[in-house]
């Protein structure tokens, strides 16, 4: 079907756009809903001892899931731009598991980890200068003590910026779609759970071998509450490279695991 000529290329857009949608809705739906309701809800007394600097307000939510709501048609609207380079060969997303060699399918999730981890702290680091963190950026930061439903609270430019990492991914290489799925899944529950304002991990984590390569929600909180060091997103090997890792981010892990 060629959308630009076919009479129902409009209806088929609409289709395909509620379909975006309703998918993209759910993801951020249902890892936000159930990180607040176990975390901020259920647990909130248990897990008190654990706040790294103050609870979100309920100002704070209404704002998040405004700007998140909007972020989701962005999604949207780019998901019909890769339907599109789908639709006329330019993307491709395959299905049988050995169609581009089975090394490539063990590899291409850690190297859309990896893509994305680079591309997100590189594009944050510009989104802190100037006029794009005045006008854009600033968004995302009016939350100094966030929830998981800040997870997609970007201005719309931010919005579309990240909107890019899975088409730029696609313009080089075919991906499964079960890889698609994973890293949507992993995107969404980690993006939520790194703006939870309550660290979940154990003591020692942060100095780990291995867990020390991962941000956590702490690694993250003092992005917010500073606006400056902590850019990184999956990783925490990009902010030590470029040294922008916050020096007091150790302390402030360590304090708030110390315990009651
Ligand atoms: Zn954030
Ligand atoms: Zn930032």
């Amino acid at each position: 079907m060629n959308i630009w000529t076919d009479p129902h290329a409009w209806q088929w857009l609409g289709k395909a756009f509620a379909a975006n949608f309703v998918r993209e809705g759910l993801y951020y739906l249902v890892a936000a809903l159930l990180l607040w309701l176990v975390v901020h809800q259920w647990l909130h007394k248990r897990l008190a001892h654990r706040v790294i600097a103050g609870w979100p307000t309920s100002a704070d939510v209404r704002r998040e899931m405004a700007y998140s709501f909007s972020t989701l048609f962005i999604f949207s609207a780019q998901g019909l731009v890769v339907f599109a380079s789908i639709l006329r060969g330019d993307m491709v997303i395959y299905f049988k598991p050995g169609q581009y060699g089975y090394l490539w399918l063990a590899l291409s999730l850690p190297a859309m980890l990896l893509w994305h981890d680079f591309y997100f702290y590189w594009t944050h680091r510009l989104l802190h200068s100037g006029w794009l963190f005045r006008r854009v950026h600033g968004v995302h930061h009016r939350s100094r003590n966030p929830s998981p439903w800040a997870a997609y609270a970007f201005h719309p430019i931010e919005a579309l910026v990240n909107s890019l990492v899975t088409p730029l991914a696609l313009m080089v290489a075919p991906l499964h779609g079960l890889v698609l799925l994973a890293f949507t899944i992993h995107q969404i529950v980690r993006n939520a759970h790194g703006h939870l304002s309550i660290e979940t991990m154990p003591r020692g984590f942060a100095r780990h071998w291995l867990g020390g390569r991962f941000t956590t929600t702490t690694h993250h909180h003092l992005h917010h509450e500073t606006a400056q060091g902590n850019y990184g997103l999956w990783f925490t090997w990009w902010d030590r490279w470029m040294g922008t890792e916050r020096g007091d981010y150790h302390a402030r892990f360590e304090k708030v695991t110390a315990g009651r």
